[in-house]
């Protein structure tokens, strides 16, 4: 039966691109399998990008070598130029997430060129992919405000969103890259993006929740037509000491949302909570999805209840220690909001 709402895993790129902590490819592999078993069909696997730019995801090839093969699960991977999509396509790579800034200032800082030179790759990369057969999901950044320019007027985000789509991308991703967008402003990005002819079926919402608004944001857009949306196991995302950069919408905070609202997602919540107790351990640092949170005290108030005799904490291996803390890491150059 075909899902209601469609959920885009991005927790093994986005997720981890932040980390300080390099998290093995075995782990990674374990971690993608959980998503799957738990019934995930769309997964974010990794990033073409320089292994400088970006060491958590410095095992780009090797993942992707060994993905496994199951036919109705996507993996994709977000290349940043003609090189990185070169390289995903000689790893085999056959759904690319490209990514431009809907601001002039964020994506000189965050790429080093204007949107206009951004374009001019993009068209490289789209027009490769479609010769390729190769899906396309197109990100655009800071669709409803600029870490450095503040405002971003709808004409901007729709012009440029045009002039990505023209290149050919299949899926229009609008990124609220430091998580400032409001329900009202959704709306509003919705109905003018519609009018200029890319409508709410082309469209994903890839909400970060850095203000607590990620959740109400999906609903609007829902709401409006939006069936696509981007999560991340446990929220994880961005860096969760630098403001400006937090974590994406939860998966399961997503999942939670619509199933319990009877829309069906296709994924199991319980199986997603223990990829999010899992990543919780590898990563040694408490995780802040709110339903992740509900669904770890639950198993640990039961692991606590299963034990025979006092004394037992039923945490369940969950490793609280911050390691995080003294390692402050800017926002990754080169990366995708
Ligand atoms: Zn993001």
């Amino acid at each position: 039966m075909e899902p209601d709402v469609r959920i885009f895993e991005v927790s093994l790129r986005d997720g981890l691109q932040n980390e300080s902590v390099f998290v093995p490819t075995e782990d990674k592999l374990a971690h993608l399998h959980r998503l799957i078993d738990a019934g995930v069909k769309d997964i974010e696997v990794t990033s073409f990008v320089r292994a400088s730019r970006i060491p958590a995801l410095a095992d780009a090839e090797d993942l992707v070598a060994r993905l496994p093969r199951v036919d109705d699960v996507r993996f994709w991977a977000l290349v940043p130029n003609p090189i990185g999509m070169d390289r995903a396509l000689a790893a085999g790579i056959t759904h690319v997430c490209t990514f431009l800034s809907a601001s002039e200032t964020h994506n000189l800082r965050n790429v080093n060129r204007t949107v206009r030179e951004s374009l001019a790759g993009l068209r490289k990369v789209i027009g490769t992919a479609v010769d390729e057969g190769v899906r396309v999901r197109a990100y655009l950044s800071t669709v409803f405000g600029c870490p450095y320019e503040g405002d971003v007027p709808v004409a901007r985000v729709v012009d440029v969103a045009k002039a990505l789509m023209d290149l050919g991308a299949d899926v229009l991703a609008l990124g609220d890259t430091t998580g400032v967008g409001l329900p009202g402003q959704v709306e509003q990005v919705l109905e003018a993006l519609d009018a200029a002819g890319i409508g709410p079926d082309r469209i994903a919402l890839h909400a970060h929740d850095t203000r607590g608004t990620a959740l109400v944001n999906v609903w609007a857009a829902y709401r409006a037509g939006v069936r696509r949306f981007d999560g991340s196991v446990a929220g994880i995302g961005g860096c969760p000491y630098a403001p400006g950069a937090a974590g994406n919408a939860a998966t399961e905070d997503l999942v939670h949302l619509f199933e319990a609202s009877g829309l069906r997602t296709g994924i199991d919540l319980d199986a997603l909570g223990a990829a999010g107790r899992e990543m919780e351990s590898l990563l040694g640092r408490p995780l802040p999805g709110r339903m992740h949170q509900v669904m770890a005290s639950a198993c640990a108030a039961d692991a606590g209840s299963n034990r025979e005799g006092p004394g037992g904490s039923g945490t369940e291996g969950h490793n609280s220690t911050d390691r995080n803390g003294s390692d402050l890491q800017a926002h990754a150059a080169g990366a995708s909001g």
